[in-house]
């Protein structure tokens, strides 16, 4: 099969992926070979070919966003053809603490996708029976595999938050991640208050039915009783923080934050607020979030390249040129 491998021994910056004839994936007990309809480029994959990311193997498929059918090792619940949908979380041990507890996003020995283990950005590739998610019909798959990173975990971060319906919630950046989250709230009837740095994300924040939009210095005009942050900056933390209503949630939607500053405990954390973080997803995150996907019939803009194009939609992620998410169609 083709492949846009990831060698850590001759990658360079900008080529960063050679596109190699490699073996096709045997098949394993407990492993479905799907044939890659889609993949999508994320910048966790920049990050990972660019080395921000501790390298785990030398040579590595990235891609964590695959949309593929079975074409081998199918089972009763994967029968041959099936659609699926794989994210990072590409498999967890099952016997920790976490996994016991219902928490297999925190699981102590995770896998995965196109990091630990081989990805998508290849006509095929194995999975995890257990972590390929069938895809609901009506969702294409050059439409579904920009859902499956920043979709997925925008929607636990909702979770995460406590979001019910009816509520007032802030949303601090509005990219990628809080433009899906946005109609996920508008469809629970939540008031979305949005705060963002950039003339254009509080331009799309608009567009998107938002019921206030702020810069960043800017503070909603009511209290809040969520807000999910996805700035890597601790000051909005401490800003969402203060906006929040007596018993409200801040959710971090973000792997690393600069420097916290400090705050006023008194004022800001007393009253039983709270402050979480977001790591990962679980298989049911991106199974429930597919399905109100398809509900709502997102279809995200996305920007198509070959194979062969994988280090031009690396590029493109890495300058933002893209107009929409970048898709691999191998
Ligand atoms: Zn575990
Ligand atoms: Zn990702």
């Amino acid at each position: 099969m083709r492949a846009a491998v990831f060698d850590s021994t001759t990658a360079t910056p900008g080529a960063w992926l050679s596109i190699e004839e490699i073996p096709r994936p045997e098949p394993r007990p407990g492993v479905v070979l799907i044939k890659v309809r889609a993949c999508g480029v994320c910048r966790t994959d920049l990050h990972i070919v660019e080395r921000d990311l501790k390298l785990l193997e030398p040579r590595i498929i990235p891609g964590h966003q695959i949309v593929g059918e079975v074409v081998e090792g199918a089972t009763e619940i994967l029968p041959a053809g099936t659609r699926v949908g794989v994210s990072w979380i590409g498999g967890v041990d099952g016997d920790c603490w976490f996994c016991r507890h219902g928490m297999e996003n925190l699981c102590d020995h995770p896998v995965f996708t196109g990091y630990s283990v081989n990805g998508g950005y290849a006509e095929f590739a194995a999975v995890r029976a257990d972590f390929a998610n069938p895809l609901p019909a009506g969702l294409e798959p050059i439409h579904a595999a920009p859902l499956l990173c920043a979709g997925v975990i925008g929607f636990r971060s909702l979770r995460v938050a406590g979001v019910e319906h009816g509520e007032r919630v802030g949303l601090y950046g509005f990219g990628s991640s809080a433009s899906l989250a946005i109609r996920i709230l508008h469809a629970w009837d939540c008031q979305v208050y949005v705060v963002a740095r950039g003339e254009q994300h509080r331009k799309a924040a608009e567009a998107l039915g938002a019921a206030w939009v702020g810069d960043e210095d800017a503070k909603p005009p009511v209290e809040l009783d969520r807000a999910i942050t996805f700035a890597p900056a601790g000051k909005v933390v401490v800003d969402a923080l203060s906006a929040l209503r007596k018993g409200g949630v801040v959710a971090i939607n973000a792997i690393h934050l600069d420097q916290m500053p400090a705050f006023d405990y008194d004022r800001l954390l007393w009253g039983e607020r709270q402050l979480r973080s977001v790591a990962n997803m679980t298989r049911q995150d991106a199974r429930d979030f597919l399905t109100l996907a398809s509900h709502l019939d997102f279809r995200p803009a996305v920007a198509t390249f070959s194979l062969d194009d994988a280090n031009r939609a690396l590029e493109a992620v890495k300058h933002e040129t893209a107009d929409g998410s970048a898709v691999i169609v191998p």
